[in-house]
Order: C-alpha cells, then sequence, then structure tokens
C-alpha cells in the first residue's frame, strides 16, 4: 500500500479514536517517524498533507534535513543523545522529545541558535522502570523539570514515553496513565502549563489515545516494516 493511503488510514483512525474517546477532535497531532526510509519515502509522505517528521538517529537526521531543504517540514528528534552530538540537533531541529539528562538540555539550551525560537522539548520518562530504557524515572521527573525550566533557549511542552512493549491494552493504558498524572503534576507542583503528552505508536495508539496522547509517532503504521540495512 502506498504512503499516501497509509497516511489517510492513520489519520481517520485517529479521527475515530479521538471521537471514541471524548477526545477534542483534531487534537491528536500525528507524527511521522522516517527512520530508515528514504528521502523520497518522506516527500511522498509530505505531498500527502504530512508535515511532522521524527527520526531517532543524528547521523540520519542530519542527512536528511539538508537533502529536504527545499520543503517545510518540521523536524522532531526522538533517540538518544549524546553530548557530542547536541549542537547539530540544537541547530537543525523543531522539537526534542528525548531528553533524559539535565547536562543534554543545558548545552542544547546553550547551543540554540539566537535566530532560532527556543527549542520545545519534552522530558523522556522511563514509566515501567526498565533497565534497558532511557528516560528519567518517574520519581525524578519533578526535580529534572523544576531545572530544565531554568535554561532560556528551552521551551519544555510536556512528557513523552516509551513503554514496555504488550499486546494487553489494558497494561498498555496503565503505562500511558503514569504519564498523563505525571504531566499533571508537574503542572500542578510547578505552575506551568504543558501542552504535550508524546505517546502512542503503531502497536499502542489506541490505548495512548485513549489516556490523552497528544502527539503519537508512527513508523511502521506508515512507512511498513523499517530497513534497517539502509543505515
Ligand atoms: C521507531 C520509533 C517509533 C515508531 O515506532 P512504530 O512502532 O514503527 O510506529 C516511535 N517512537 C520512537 C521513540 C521510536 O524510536
Amino acid at each position: 500500500m502506498s504512503v499516501v493511503t497509509k497516511i489517510a488510514e492513520i489519520r481517520s483512525e485517529i479521527k475515530q479514536l479521538e471521537k471514541k474517546y471524548d477526545r477534542v477532535e483534531g487534537s491528536v497531532k500525528l507524527i511521522a517517524v522516517s527512520k530508515t526510509k528514504s528521502v523520497a519515502r518522506i516527500r511522498e509522505a509530505y505531498h500527502a498533507g504530512q508535515k511532522y517528521f521524527a527520526e531517532n538517529y543524528v547521523q540520519e537526521i542530519f542527512e536528511k534535513y539538508y537533502e529536504l531543504t527545499d520543503i517545510d517540514i518540521e523536524w522532531h528528534f526522538i533517540g538518544p543523545i549524546q553530548s557530542n552530538k547536541t549542537k547539530k540537533i540544537a541547530e537543525l531541529v523543531h522539537w526534542v522529545h528525548s531528553i533524559d539528562r539535565i547536562k543534554t538540555a543545558k548545552r542544547l539550551s546553550d547551543q540554540r541558535p539566537h535566530d532560532l525560537p527556543d527549542l520545545n522539548i519534552c522530558l523522556q520518562v522511563n514509566v515501567n522502570a526498565e533497565a534497558t530504557k532511557a528516560g528519567f524515572s518517574c520519581a525524578e521527573v519533578l526535580s529534572a523539570a523544576t531545572e530544565i525550566m531554568r535554561f532560556p533557549r528551552l521551551c519544555l511542552r510536556g512528557l513523552m514515553a516509551i513503554p514496555e512493549r504488550t499486546e494487553d491494552i489494558d497494561l498498555q493504558r496503565k503505562s500511558f496513565s503514569i504519564l498523563r498524572e505525571l504531566k499533571n503534576a508537574v503542572q500542578s507542583q510547578l505552575g506551568v502549563e504543558l501542552d504535550t503528552l508524546s505517546m502512542g505508536m503503531s502497536s499502542d495508539i489506541e490505548a495512548a489515545i485513549a489516556e490523552g496522547a497528544s502527539m503519537v509517532r508512527i513508523g511502521t503504521g506508515i512507512f511498513g516494516a523499517r530497513d534497517y540495512e539502509k543505515f
């Protein structure tokens, strides 16, 4: 099936899920995760009306960025960031969902070019306390948010999570509800307005929307299985 058809399908699925779970129509933003996919596929998606794209490898987002400067993509970075890669990220992207260390946040703020708007960020939270996963622990989120809000060139928009994989929608919802409640806690205790819950991928989109996702990050659901040999 073509990328154009898949995007239309996902958009209609999102609309149905917004209805089903009493979400405001249009309140869930679709982020197309284009990792391992060619710039030709990204262009196809773009011409089908998709403006937001996400990548999780630093080298890959740079290469694609420079090949796609003729179209008006909003780039989201959703992967691990080593300290020596922050400068390029600070220069090129609109959003970083995967802030998992204060030090990284500080560097991104220091390196954000003066002529660009503040960098939108989410704190990544390891909601199921998995040993193999990045992210602040639930207990660290409030203090991390407090520190990161002081960095002048960052705009803290919300929280992001990649929960433990499971087919059980009730367990999926439980994980997402932890993130939602954490966001509420940050808002009320720090007196800030956060508008973003970045949660939900191809296999758990319904649970995420049910629990209040404002951004879903969809890769295989749009582009099909990934081509890892490419990058
Ligand atoms: C790859 C990736 C996605 C997309 O996953 P799919 O299951 O292909 O939809 C979403 N978020 C992050 C952080 C990813 O790395």
